[in-house]
């Protein structure tokens, strides 16, 4: 695998589903800004982005950008390839971040740079930006 090959085959990420909310969070990673909706009434962060917050009910938020410095909250290792096109790809992470800047939330991604046996839970990960051949920005993330 070269520096510019994606993590994960391209058939996994051929286009986005996006609604009226998500559209704001994927528009800022083709910018490369990870930001996660913030409630402008109470401080709590929600992730994925939702109308309402789940807190304190209001409808009011902002995009509060997150410095990418994170720590892997869970993690499985997928070993069986589901799907034709990921028979040379597996084993492979699933990682759920956490950021010291965006308490409670937990963005799924990969860590592309770790063998399934260097994972460990609360291990640091950096953001590290994918723009894919399909036009898609992925936040993923390296070893720290
Ligand atoms: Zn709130």
């Amino acid at each position: 695998m070269t520096t510019t090959d994606p993590y994960l085959p391209l058939e996994l990420a051929q286009e986005l589903f996006t609604d009226r909310f998500t559209q704001e969070f994927w528009d800022r990673c083709r910018n490369h800004e990870l930001a996660f909706q913030k409630c402008t009434s109470c401080g709590t962060f929600r992730n994925p982005p939702v109308p309402v917050c789940h807190r304190c009910t209001s409808a009011d938020y902002e995009w509060a950008a997150v410095s990418g410095e994170g720590r892997v909250y869970s993690f499985t290792i997928v070993t069986h390839p589901v799907a034709e096109f990921l028979q040379t790809t597996v084993p492979f992470n699933v990682s759920l971040v956490e950021f010291d800047d965006a308490p409670g939330v937990r963005l799924i991604s990969n860590v592309v740079d770790a063998e399934p046996d260097e994972l460990t839970i609360g291990m640091s990960v950096q953001l590290h930006w994918e723009d894919l051949d399909t036009g898609i920005t992925l936040p993923r993330f390296k070893k720290a």
